[in-house]
């Protein structure tokens, strides 16, 4: 078998969380009663007049400038036609020739590099209703209420070359509209979606193979299983002799397989025309920049600094980017620069990550506050409690609230730092297992991990392990 390269453009849709429709002023809401969020405009009804929603092309300029996009000053808003019950216009406002941003790209960063995706574009567009196709009754039943929710597309080039790097571009397109606070990014309920293209071609060959548009791709792991088919399928047309044909397809999460929706020759011509309702979308260049100062640290930036800046492992540094409540606690932590970055970090993506799961809350609303923590890890990091300690304080907070200080006393869990009384206690245990002591001079080196657990089973927990294992060294490695 020859070997073949794969290669991916993404059609990413992100609903924009703005308070009203992206041409009226119905609420942008997910869900309600079917039909109870429409008005003459999002439904189309004859002479209905659209008005634009300037949040929306804020909205979207602000995504252009963090996938570092030309922002347009003038762009045209477009109707593309067809028929479908779910449109009830029958054309959709979207952008054709001129969109809002084009030519900008992001990186995709792995813990061993990192890569440029080219991003064609970005434009803005409205939603259509959603169909539900009823089996109790064999009817198809529409609901109108998502008819006109802001929509941005971000359309790549094709520069992913495998599933893995399109999942990671998807994931760093979430966390950046997240972070932009432009959408609600939730998958379940459908804001955000893609389609996906994909082509094979033999490695070293600089044009591209035809593609084929999958769609029904509803997850960023569904579109990982739809690429891998995708590809495997093309690789064995092209093995078997035979031609691969540009279509459109449907992905089918459940069967795991793709199926023709409609060949070239069948594709749609939508005849964009300009949409004679709303003239052409103009933007300051002061507000474009003004826009461009509203950004906060991306994703991708915040990552780089953790990783190069702080020195957390990759993998940590994700975890807290992904979340973008963790991530600002951390950095409020850092901030108060007492603690070691990796600590604050182990701290939030255990215990306090762990605690947030169980319950379901939002970090903000528990009683713990970066100051609190940082006094927490600092008393443990100067070794006035141990590690199991400062989980019941953490513990306690959560439950009842309180100063960390206050809790350490009023539950007597300071340890035992003082040397003098430690080296008693040391002795003693020595002593008393003087088979492990031989065993450790006998070359078992894990035999004083067995004294040190001795002297702090001795000591019911209460001693402090750094200077008890300090001690144990020396008297066990003095002759
Ligand atoms: P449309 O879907 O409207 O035909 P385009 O032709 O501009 O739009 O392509 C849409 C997407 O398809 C883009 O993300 C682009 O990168 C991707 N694409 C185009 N050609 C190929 C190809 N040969 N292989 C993989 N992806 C491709
Ligand atoms: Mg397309
Ligand atoms: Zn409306």
């Amino acid at each position: 078998m020859k070997d073949y390269e794969i290669c991916i453009g993404l059609e990413v849709h992100a609903e924009l969380n703005t308070q009203s429709k992206m041409y009226c002023s119905c609420p942008n809401l997910f869900g309600g009663e079917p039909n109870t969020r429409v008005c003459p405009v999002c439904i189309g009804l004859p002479g209905a007049l659209p008005t634009l929603n300037e949040t929306a092309v804020d909205y979207a300029v602000k995504m252009g400038h963090a996938l570092k996009c030309t922002i347009n000053k003038v762009s045209r808003q477009d109707r593309k036609n067809y028929f479908y019950p779910d449109l009830p216009k029958a054309y959709q406002i979207s952008q054709a020739d001129i969109p809002l941003c084009e030519k900008g790209h992001l990186e995709i960063i792995t813990e061993k590099c990192s890569k440029t995706i080219g991003i064609t574009r970005i434009h803005i567009e409205e939603d259509a209703g959603k169909l539900l196709h009823d089996s109790s009754c064999n009817d198809s039943l529409v609901d109108y209420n998502r008819c006109g929710v802001p929509l941005i597309e971000i359309v790549t080039e094709p520069d992913l070359r495998s599933s893995e790097e399109a999942y990671l571009f998807l994931n760093t397109i979430k966390n950046t509209l997240k972070y932009i606070g432009i959408s609600d990014c939730k998958m379940q309920e459908g804001s955000i979606r893609c389609d996906v293209n994909v082509s094979v071609r033999e490695k070293g060959t600089d044009e591209l193979g035809t593609r084929c548009e999958m769609k029904n791709v509803n997850s960023f792991s569904a579109a990982v299983r739809g690429i891998e088919y995708e590809a495997k399928r093309q690789i064995e047309v092209l093995e078997a002799g035979g031609k691969i044909l540009q279509e459109t397809r449907r992905w089918d999460d459940v069967k795991g397989m793709s199926f023709v929706m409609r060949t070239k020759e069948d594709a749609q011509d939508y005849r964009f025309f300009p949409e004679p309702d709303l003239g052409w979308i103009v933007l300051e260049e002061e507000r474009i920049n003004m826009l461009k100062d509203t950004l906060p640290e991306l994703p991708n930036e915040k990552l780089l600094r953790y990783t190069k800046i702080h020195g957390l492992p990759f993998t940590d540094a994700s975890l807290l980017v992904e979340g973008l409540e963790k991530s600002r606690f951390y950095d409020e932590c850092i901030a108060l620069e007492r603690c070691t970055s990796k600590n604050i970090c182990n701290w939030i993506l255990g215990d306090i990550s762990k605690y947030i799961n169980d319950t379901g809350s939002s970090l903000y609303d528990t009683p713990l506050t970066a100051d609190k923590l940082v006094k927490l890890v600092y008393e443990v990091e100067k070794g006035t409690i141990s590690n199991s300690a400062a989980k019941k304080v953490l513990g306690v907070i959560f439950d009842e609230g309180g100063e960390p200080d206050e809790i350490i006393e009023r539950l007597g869990l300071v340890q035992n730092s003082d040397t003098e009384s430690l080296k008693k206690l040391v002795d003693e245990v020595i002593k008393a297992n003087e088979k492990s002591v031989n065993d450790y001079r006998n070359g078992k080196t894990n035999a004083m991990g067995y004294i040190v657990g001795q002297c702090m089973k001795a000591s019911k927990g209460s001693a402090n392990p750094a200077i008890v294992r300090e001690l144990v060294a020396e008297i066990l490695n003095e002759r």
